[in-house]
């Protein structure tokens, strides 16, 4: 290594605007916010309202630097210590952090987000386009079980919503019926995990997002229409679980009802 890779020098192309001013207040899904780009930095921003989705690289400046290992005690201080560049942990090295915001309009030097995690007056170090080729579908990860269920609930939504792009009531059926399975099944997304589902095409698109299951290589997902009921059948080898809907969901019920009020729930240890 030459010492030319200790002197690398960074200059801010913008900054973050949000209300969030405090790191600990930042909530997990993100919020509205906007981008202020520097003037000298305008022509760099032709035609970026062709996309919909934006990588943002942010310096996050109240960050500690000399963190290698790390829980991530926000979402559950039970996890086990991770090394930090196996995270997204702001606490690292180089503070970079990688966010990916929904760009919802542009306004002269101004963009206007949404998902954005970071505090006002966040530098902006730089901007990329978020292509289809960038989407795993099924990528391997840890599993980073949320404590607090309101979290792991927004989690949830959050992903069924990237994936389904719509708030229909099917999708609030999916949210609750993934959040049952992980309770009873573990990690949504194992090679071992089986899942059918009879309902609606919004049901089982917006599940297939959630467990990220194949139709093959390995064969995870099977699907059945029907317009007369709501059913997810997950299966693995030492258990199945059945959850049939009593009733429809909206987004007013959806936080509401208790998961025995909403669902027939029969599990089976084989
Ligand atoms: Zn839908």
């Amino acid at each position: 290594m030459t010492d030319d890779f200790l002197d690398i020098v960074l200059k801010p192309i913008g900054v973050v605007r949000s209300a969030m001013i405090n790191p600990d207040d930042v909530p997990m899904a993100g919020q509205p916010g906007r981008v202020e780009i520097f003037p000298q930095y305008s022509e760099a921003l032709h035609r970026i309202d062709e996309n919909s989705h934006l990588w943002l690289l942010l310096w996050f400046h109240k960050s500690d630097r000399n963190c290698l290992r790390s829980v991530p005690a926000r979402v559950n201080p039970n996890l086990p210590e991770y090394g930090v560049f196996g995270l997204r942990s702001p606490n690292r090295p180089n503070p970079i952090a990688l966010t990916l915001v929904n760009l919802d309009s542009v306004n002269g030097n101004i963009l206007q987000v949404h998902g954005l995690d970071a505090i006002d007056g966040t530098p902006v170090l730089d901007i990329k386009s978020y292509y289809e080729q960038d989407i795993v579908f099924s990528p391997k990860t840890p599993y980073i079980w949320a404590h607090n269920p309101v979290m792991r609930r927004n989690i949830f939504l959050k992903q069924a919503l990237s994936h389904h792009q719509e708030e229909c009531a099917d999708l609030f059926m999916a949210v609750r019926m993934a959040l049952v399975a992980d309770e009873y099944m573990g990690h949504l997304n194992r090679p071992d995990l089986m899942l059918t589902v009879t309902g609606s095409a919004c049901l089982a698109d917006t599940l297939q997002g959630l467990s990220r299951a194949r139709l093959a290589n390995p064969p995870r997902f099977n699907f059945q229409e029907t317009m007369s009921l709501n059913r997810s059948l997950w299966e693995k080898p030492n258990r199945t679980l059945t959850l049939t809907a009593r009733q429809e969901l909206n987004a007013e019920t959806f936080t509401k009802l208790t998961d025995e009020e909403l669902f027939i729930i029969e599990l089976k240890e084989l």
